[in-house]
């Protein structure tokens, strides 16, 4: 029953010099549905490439990821991803920059998806600013519009890398908090990668612990502490 599933999982990469880049090796694990399970580990231990392979935009060289029993094999609308800045684009403001993917997907926007980005922008408490533009937004707001527009077609499932980690100490801390508060409105399974021991501990249920020789899941803490 588990929503997310790594067996025996190996990643090789070939470097533009031709050498085998090792990324991930043997990596065994299962995330439960709506367990918030963040991703801690040293630079260039496969975190990026574990979520990238979730998601469907990287192919493991070995091994089986399963999402909801399936194997992976394209990226697929019930996964929303988060990422460390979140390419707004300048000239549409807010509520347009939301609705994006769906006009260029689709062509259009209905109104029930007007309707569900207002509803997002509430709840990441940017109502007030639908009609600016991304440039009139302070970092960490610009950040919310990001998870904001991740969520529209209310993925089941929400991949984060590092999503805090361009923003300024006091701002990390109050994203951390207020994402806390849209999972506990909108419980989601997620995948939460961060260099924040804290904010691990504030948000998650699980710690995947990677290492860096090379790249396998190392650890894996249950924090087991009641949330707020
Ligand atoms: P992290 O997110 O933990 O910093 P990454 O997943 O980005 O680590 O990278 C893991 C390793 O794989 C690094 O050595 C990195 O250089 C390498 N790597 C990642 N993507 C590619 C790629 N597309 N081509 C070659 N090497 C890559
Ligand atoms: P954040 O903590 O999201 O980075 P700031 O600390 O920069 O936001 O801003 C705090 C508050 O100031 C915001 O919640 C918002 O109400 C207001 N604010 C910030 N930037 C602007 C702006 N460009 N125009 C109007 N109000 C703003």
């Amino acid at each position: 029953d588990a929503t997310i599933r790594f067996q025996d999982v190996e990643q090789v990469f070939m470097s533009s010099d031709g050498t085998a880049v090792q990324a991930l090796a043997n990596v065994n694990f299962s995330i439960a549905r709506h367990e918030f399970v963040a991703v801690i580990g040293p630079s260039g231990c496969g975190k990026s490439t574990l979520l990238r392979i979730i998601a469907g935009l990287v192919r493991p060289t070995r091994g089986s990821v399963q999402i909801y029993g399936l194997p992976v094999t394209e990226p697929r609308e019930e996964i929303g991803i988060v990422f460390q800045r979140p390419t707004l684009l300048p000239w549409l403001n807010i509520l347009d920059n939301v609705t994006f993917p769906m006009r260029h997907k689709y062509g259009r926007v209905t109104a029930q998806e007007t309707e569900r980005a207002r509803e997002l922008l509430a709840l990441t408490r940017l109502e007030e600013f639908a009609a600016k533009r991304p440039d009139e937004l302070s970092g960490g707001m610009q950040q919310r519009v990001g998870i904001a527009r991740a969520l529209l077609h209310d993925p089941d499932i929400l991949l984060m890398d590092e999503p805090f980690s361009a923003l300024d100490a006091l701002t990390r801390d109050e994203m951390s908090f207020e994402l806390l508060r849209i999972w506990t409105e909108k419980p989601k399974t997620v995948l939460f990668i961060t260099h924040s021991i804290p904010e691990a501990l504030l948000l998650a249920d699980r710690i995947l612990v990677m290492s860096a020789r090379p790249g396998a899941v190392r650890e894996i803490i249950d924090v087991g502490l009641p949330r707020p």
